[in-house]
């Protein structure tokens, strides 16, 4: 029996990267874990079969969040699914984690680029966390993915650091509304991280390789297996006393 036996657990973006450890770290310790995808089900269904094969249960659940129908379509999938595979209704972890990057400084920055990044990053999470609400169980908790960005200036992505900082306001703020129901609300501020993110720059590059080593005090790059431990931490009963927290996992960038 593990950890998060009997509690269930939805990750946005849980089909490839960081989602995809959470979503598999999250199995492992025994939830139940809906993997939410936007676009891409084969990454999903694979993540699915990658949790049953380590004995735990899961199932994917598809919804664009680039628009405002997108909250609505993705509860109501996981609402199905859910009394499928679980004794009951109803939610214990929720992790907001899909997003976007989009890239450029601030004159580059297009209105449209703009609002994506505020769609995905900044106005999924809160609608999906307000609709959430009801589902969510008491003692519950809810972890968002945030960015090294809101404490490093990276000027080439000045429209996503300041979705991410909107994620670190919310999440404070939510930790105090939902205090008393003993639901804790924190978030996980990763460096930078091998995954589709940042392939275009740094897959095959080894130069960009260096630097992005060089960045963190631990000299090496992030792997998405490093913020999943943190997002099982913040899942964990030892968490239970921490809340309206941003925990810095960018392996001591910019120190
Ligand atoms: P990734 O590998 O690019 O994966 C993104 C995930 O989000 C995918 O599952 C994708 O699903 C989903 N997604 C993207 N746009 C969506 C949309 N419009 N609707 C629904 N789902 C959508 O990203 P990642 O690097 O793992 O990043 C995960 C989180 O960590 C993000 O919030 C990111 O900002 C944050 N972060 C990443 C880094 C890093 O260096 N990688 C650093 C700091 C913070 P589909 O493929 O199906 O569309």
């Amino acid at each position: 029996m593990g950890a998060l036996t009997g509690r269930t657990a939805l990750v946005t973006g849980g089909s490839r990267g960081i989602g995809r450890a959470v979503a598999e770290r999250l199995g492992a310790q025994g939830a139940l874990v809906a993997v939410h995808y936007g676009r891409d089900a084969a990454a999903a269904d694979e993540v699915v079969g990658s949790v049953r094969a380590g004995g735990g249960k899961a199932f994917a659940v598809r919804a664009d969040l680039s628009g405002p129908e997108g909250v609505a379509a993705l509860w109501e999938g996981y609402d199905r699914q859910v009394l499928e595979h679980a004794d009951g209704a109803g939610l214990d972890i929720l992790v907001n984690n899909a997003g976007i990057t989009p890239r450029g400084e601030i004159e580059e920055t297009t209105a449209e680029a703009f609002d994506a990044a505020v769609a995905v990053n900044m106005r999924a999470p809160f609608f999906l966390t307000q609709q959430g609400l009801k589902r969510l169980h008491d003692g519950g908790r809810i972890i968002n993915i945030s960015s090294g960005a809101t404490r490093i200036a990276l000027t080439d992505i000045i429209a996503y650091a300041m979705t991410k900082g909107a994620v670190d306001a919310f999440t404070l703020t939510l930790a105090k509304t939902l205090g008393p129901r003993g639901i804790t609300v924190n978030a996980v501020a990763p460096g930078i991280i091998d995954t589709d993110m940042n392939a275009t720059w740094l897959r095959g590059n080894e130069a960009a390789q260096k630097s992005a080593a060089d960045l963190s005090a631990l000299g090496r790059v992030g792997r998405p297996e490093d913020v999943a431990d943190v997002v099982a931490f913040l899942a964990s009963d030892d968490a239970r006393w921490v809340t309206g927290q941003v925990i810095d996992a960018t392996g001591g960038s910019q120190l």
